[in-house]
């Protein structure tokens, strides 16, 4: 969306807060990211990333703040400057536009990977079985499993089971897609498959927000990296310059630790 000169963000997410019970988890999360962009949040492990990526599409309400994507409120509309809860019915309209991808696939064991995948146009969006299954095929072949249509997950390894997942998300055609850790529970030698999906479709234009600890991704990758710690951004820049250069104690800490 561009008025004037002035290009919004696709993610608008301002003075995010949550908690939960007594434990403040994200305190104060301000961040834009682009249409087109790649962002990868990194940083310590319960430093708020995951709960943030669940706040952005509503897996978690937020305490505090707003978060926009795409222009929409996430979660709540504003009624003359008062805000709403909305109803279950339109947060799931609104969580439709942003895919989603897990650390563990969640694919449906009963269903091969191609009605994984074309289920949820056909049974979520109304789209007609045939153009779904043909999407699908399309989205598998992309995703280098042509040849596994018809298989089911348990026959398929962990980096195929995440290359399906990738592409269920991609059958809902979002705007937005968040990953969480989406190779951290694959054997090390699945990893660099599922990398390269996730770098063509960076490649292709696709908004990405990634949390992960594939520190060689996030400076090949993404356009920009984002430091979080106990529920804060400490920096956040150009990957090769903040992981070469970290201007923070907290990030050189966690930066050693893991490379
Ligand atoms: P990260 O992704 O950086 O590892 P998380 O967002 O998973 O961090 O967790 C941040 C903090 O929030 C942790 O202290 C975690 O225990 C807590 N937390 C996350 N989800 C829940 C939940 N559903 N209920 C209670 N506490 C939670």
């Amino acid at each position: 969306m561009t008025t004037g000169t002035h290009v919004q963000p696709l993610v608008h997410a301002v003075n995010v807060t949550k908690r939960f019970g007594d434990n403040k988890v994200l305190k104060g999360i301000d961040l834009d990211v682009r249409e087109g962009e790649v962002v990868c949040l990194l940083g310590p492990s319960g430093s708020g990333k995951t709960t943030f990526l669940r706040c952005i599409n509503q897996l978690e309400s937020i305490n505090g703040g707003r978060i926009w994507v795409d222009g929409d409120l996430m979660g709540y509309e504003d009624r003359g400057g008062t805000l709403h809860h909305l109803p279950d019915r339109k947060i799931a309209d609104q969580r439709r536009e942003i895919g989603m991808v897990f650390q563990r696939f969640n694919l449906f064991p009963h269903m091969t990977a191609l009605e994984n995948v074309a289920e949820a146009p056909v049974h979520v969006k109304g789209v007609g079985k045939k153009q779904a299954r043909d999407e699908a095929r399309t989205l598998l072949e992309r995703v280098g499993l042509g040849d596994r249509c018809d298989h089911y997950p348990a026959q398929l390894s962990g980096g195929q089971q995440q290359r399906v997942a990738i592409a269920r998300a991609l059958a809902m055609h979002p705007k937005l897609m968040l990953f969480d850790e989406p190779t951290s529970a694959l054997d090390p030698e699945l990893v660099g498959e599922v990398l390269d999906v996730m770098r063509e479709l960076a490649q292709g234009g696709m908004t990405m927000i990634v949390v992960t600890h594939e520190i060689a991704f996030a400076r090949d990758v993404a356009d920009r990296v984002v430091f979080m710690d106990a529920g804060v951004v400490v920096e956040q820049g150009e990957p090769r310059e903040i992981i070469a250069r970290p201007q923070h104690e907290r990030t050189r800490t966690f930066l050693r630790r893991i490379l």
